[in-house]
C-alpha cells in the first residue's frame, strides 16, 4: 500500500490494529459485494451490525461502551472504509460524527444512554437532517419550524439528502425553535416511526449509489421535549458536527485515491501493449508519479490534522482546507486511474470509476468545494464573500 514517506511507521499498536482490522474487513467483506450493490443502488445493510461489532462507529468518543481511540486511529479507519467505497464511509461518518457526536456533546444523560450504546454496536441507525429542498449551502436559511405545545414540540417542514434516513431509527432534525426568542436553530431527535413523518428514498443517483439517501416531509410531527438536544443552540450545533465529519472525509478521500492508485499500478504492470507492460511507457509512469505525489501530500495533511485535533488546536478552517484539497485530489486522481485502465476501466469489475463517480458527491456534500474556498478566503483576508 502506498505510504511513500513512511508515515505508517509512526503508528502505535492500537492505530496499526484498527487500520489492519478495517483493511481486512474491506478486503474480505466489502470488495466481494460492493460492485453489485453499487449497480443495484443499494447499501449493504448486512454490514451494519458487523461494523458495530468491529467498533467502527464513533470509536474516537469516550464512555457509553465507545473505545476512545486516537484521532489518527479514527482517521485511518475512515481511510480504509473509503478505500472500499464512499458509501460505506458515509454511513459510518453520519452515524458516528453527525449523530453520535452531537448526542455525546450536547445530549442529556437519558439521550446518551438511550442512543449511544445502541448506535455504537449497530443496533440503532441514525441520520442527520440539515439540508432542505430550498436550502443547501445556505443551511441557516432553513424553513423547518418546531412549535412548542405544552411539553411537546410540533415539527413542520421538509428535509432532503438525509443519508441513512430510509433505514434509520432516529434522525436529528435541525429546525428553528419558533417558540423561543429569535427562532434559534436546535437539534430534535425524531424517531422515524413518528406519525406525520414520511421518508422516501432518493432514486436515480449516478454517484454514491451504494448509500441510502432519503428525503422527507414533517407534517405536525409531535415529539416530547426530552427529545430536544439541550446543550446547544444556533448554527454552531450542526456546524460543529460537520467539522467532525469533514475531518473523516479528508482522511477518507485519501483512501479512495490510494485504492485507485494501487489498481492503476497493478493494471499497468500486467497489461501488455506493443510487446510489453504499459507501465514501461513514460506517459503511464508520469501518471503514477503524479498520483503518488498527490496522495502523499494529502496524507501528510491529514496526519498533521490529527496531531492538531489531539492537542485541541484544530480549527474548522484547517478542516476546510483538508476536505477541499483532499477531495479535489481524489476526484482528479481517480479519473487518471480510470484512464490508465482503458476500456476495462469503465466497468464495475474495477473500482476506479466507482470511486470517481462517488467523488462527485463527496466534492459536493458537507460543504461544497466552493463553500470551503470561501471559508478559506474569509480566513485569509478577513472579508466574507458568501453573500
Ligand atoms: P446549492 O447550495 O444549491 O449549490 C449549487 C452550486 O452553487 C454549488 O456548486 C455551490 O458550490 C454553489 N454555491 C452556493 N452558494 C454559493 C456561494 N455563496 N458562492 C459561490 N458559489 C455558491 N445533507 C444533510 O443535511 N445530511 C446528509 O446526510 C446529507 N447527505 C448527502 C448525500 C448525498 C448523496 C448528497 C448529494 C448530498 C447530501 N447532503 C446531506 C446535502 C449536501 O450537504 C448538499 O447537497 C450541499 O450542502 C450543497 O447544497 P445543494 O445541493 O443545495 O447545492
Amino acid at each position: 500500500m502506498l505510504d511513500y514517506v513512511g508515515l505508517e511507521a509512526e503508528l502505535d499498536d492500537e492505530e496499526r490494529t484498527i487500520r489492519d482490522e478495517a483493511r481486512e474487513f474491506v478486503d474480505d467483506e466489502v470488495r466481494p459485494i460492493i460492485a453489485d450493490h453499487y449497480l443495484e443502488g443499494t447499501f449493504p445493510e448486512e454490514l451494519i451490525p458487523r461494523m458495530g461489532e468491529l467498533g467502527f462507529y464513533a470509536p474516537n468518543l469516550e464512555g457509553y461502551g465507545l473505545a476512545n481511540v486516537s484521532e489518527t486511529a479514527y482517521g485511518l479507519l475512515m481511510q480504509e472504509l473509503e478505500a472500499g467505497d464512499s458509501g460505506l464511509r458515509s454511513m459510518a461518518s453520519v452515524q458516528g460524527a453527525l449523530v453520535m457526536y452531537p448526542i455525546h456533546a450536547f445530549g442529556s444523560e437519558e439521550q446518551k444512554e438511550r442512543w449511544l450504546p445502541a448506535m455504537g454496536n449497530g443496533e440503532a441507525i441514525g441520520g442527520f437532517a440539515l439540508t432542505e429542498p430550498e436550502h443547501g449551502s445556505d443551511a441557516g436559511g432553513m424553513e423547518t419550524r418546531a412549535e412548542r405545545e405544552g411539553d411537546e414540540y410540533v415539527l413542520d417542514g421538509a428535509k432532503r439528502w438525509c443519508t441513512n434516513s430510509p433505514i434509520a431509527d432516529v434522525v436529528i432534525v435541525w429546525a428553528r425553535d419558533a417558540s423561543a426568542e429569535d427562532d434559534p436553530v436546535r437539534g430534535f431527535l425524531v424517531e422515524t416511526d413518528r406519525e406525520g413523518l414520511e421518508i422516501d428514498t432518493i432514486e436515480g443517483k449516478l454517484s454514491l449509489r451504494a448509500s441510502s439517501s432519503g428525503e422527507f416531509t414533517m407534517d405536525g410531527v409531535r415529539i416530547p421535549e426530552e427529545n430536544v438536544l439541550p446543550g446547544v443552540e444556533g448554527m454552531k450545533g450542526p456546524l460543529s458536527c460537520l467539522t467532525q465529519a469533514r475531518y473523516g472525509i479528508a482522511w477518507g478521500a485519501v483512501g479512495a485515491a490510494r485504492d485507485c492508485f494501487e489498481e492503476a499500478r497493478e493494471y499497468a504492470l500486467d497489461r501488455e501493449q506493443f510487446g510489453g507492460p504499459i507501465a514501461r511507457f513514460q506517459l503511464q509512469q508520469e501518471k503514477l508519479a503524479e498520483m503518488a505525489s498527490e496522495i502523499t501530500t494529502s496524507q501528510l495533511l491529514v496526519h498533521r490534522l490529527a496531531e492538531l485535533k489531539e492537542r485541541g488546536e484544530l480549527r474548522p478552517q484547517h478542516v476546510s482546507m483538508a476536505k477541499r484539497n483532499n477531495v479535489e485530489m481524489a476526484r482528479d486522481q481517480s479519473r487518471i486511474a480510470r484512464e490508465m485502465l482503458g476500456g476495462n476501466g469503465i466497468t464495475a469489475e474495477y473500482a476506479s470509476m466507482r470511486h470517481m463517480a462517488n467523488m462527485e458527491t463527496v466534492y459536493t456534500y458537507e460543504g461544497t468545494h466552493d463553500i470551503h474556498t470561501l471559508i478559506l478566503g474569509q480566513d485569509l483576508t478577513g472579508i466574507q464573500a458568501f453573500e
